[in-house]
């Protein structure tokens, strides 16, 4: 939701000259105002995404009224808007009702301005706290998806990412590929220079991996120096001039870690499918890591292709005869 200066407010009052009045005197407290005049405008501006947190709903309205709307509201999910009923009845129970209702707080008309005034604004601080608890669960959320030493995707995220790409291109009939990256020799890294020098050369080689991608290709940190590429949209000769791409990139320059200058080179194994059928990951990354395999054994720094990992019969294929 992108962040705006002032809090907004919906005014909900089918009574035209006092929610002029209304609207002008909020306006002049800091607020930014969206003016609507029945129960059932005030709900579509409601239910849409880019809702006002904070709404002075006036009880008596044509269609929905002020509790009708606060029950709407309190029963669907999303972000939580801060109610305050405006009523000009002030009989204990109707009071009762509206709070029943969901509202959080409610002013009696005629009010006095300066009580409205600090009444908004006790409903601004919640609102502004709620915004600030949901962007730190967000950024929870955010840091837990992460590695921490490369910032790039996890295990686990990448893992999901690629489950989630799989069910893509498997409804939209699109090709797919997937990469297994190793750097090469990186214990003598750590082994002659301390694994600070380690770490900081699996930052650059991160950095350098994610510079050479697409945006909506996902680089994760599979596991020690090992990383994985999912490349939505990828068939299995462009995913090999991407790997080439990434191979030179790394190897291009030295990367400076702890003072000394180290030329790191890494190897790729590349997998693609056609046809996707099935939504599990693990056949990709068993192709993936034996075409890495190959590139290790092969002499490294270099990109070996698997031939394309079983993905089960298709729909209204023959049925096999025979094993695999
Ligand atoms: P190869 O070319 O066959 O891939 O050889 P290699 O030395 O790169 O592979 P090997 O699997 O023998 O060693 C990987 C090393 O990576 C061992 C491990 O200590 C180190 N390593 C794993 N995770 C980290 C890390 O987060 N930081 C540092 N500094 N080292 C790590
Ligand atoms: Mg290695
Ligand atoms: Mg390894």
């Amino acid at each position: 939701m992108p962040k705006r200066d002032s809090v907004r407010v919906l005014l909900a009052d089918d009574e035209l000259v006092s929610s002029r009045k209304l609207a002008s005197m909020v306006k002049t407290w800091g607020y930014e105002i969206v003016v609507v005049n029945d129960g059932n405008a005030a709900w579509e501006v409601l239910r849409s995404e880019e809702s006002p947190r904070l709404a002075l709903l006036d009880w008596m309205m044509p269609g929905l009224d002020g509790p009708d709307l606060c029950r709407l509201l309190r029963g669907r999910s999303g972000p939580y808007v801060y109610v305050l009923l405006l009523t000009s009845r002030d009989g204990k129970d109707d009071v009762v009702v509206g709070l029943e209702a969901g509202a959080d707080d409610y002013v009696t008309k005629p009010f006095s301005p300066l009580e409205l005034r600090h009444r908004l604004n006790a409903g601004r601080r919640i609102v502004e706290l709620q915004e600030k608890v949901e962007a730190q669960n967000e950024e929870i959320r955010s840091m837990a998806r992460r590695d921490a030493l490369t910032g790039v995707l996890n295990r686990g995220a990448i893992f999901e990412t690629l489950g989630v790409e799989l069910t893509r291109a498997r409804r939209e009939r699109a090709p797919i590929a997937v990469m297994m990256a190793d750097v090469d020799h990186f214990k003598r890294v750590n082994d002659t220079h301390g694994h600070l020098a380690g770490d900081q050369v699996l930052r650059a080689v991160a950095e350098r991996l994610g510079a050479q991608l697409r945006p909506y290709d996902v680089l994760g940190r599979y596991g020690g120096e090992e990383f994985l590429v999912v490349l939505p949209g990828c068939g299995v000769s462009e995913a090999e001039e991407v790997a080439e791409r990434l191979r030179e990139f790394v190897a291009a320059t030295p990367i400076v870690a702890e003072k000394n200058a180290f030329t790191i080179t890494i190897s790729l194994g590349v997998t693609s499918v056609e046809r996707v059928v099935s939504d599990a990951p693990e056949p990709l990354i068993a192709a993936a890591d034996a075409a890495l395999y190959d590139a290790k054994h092969a002499g490294r720094n270099r990109v070996c292709t698997a031939i394309e990992p079983a993905q089960g019969p298709l729909p209204g294929d023959a049925p096999r005869v025979g094993a695999a």
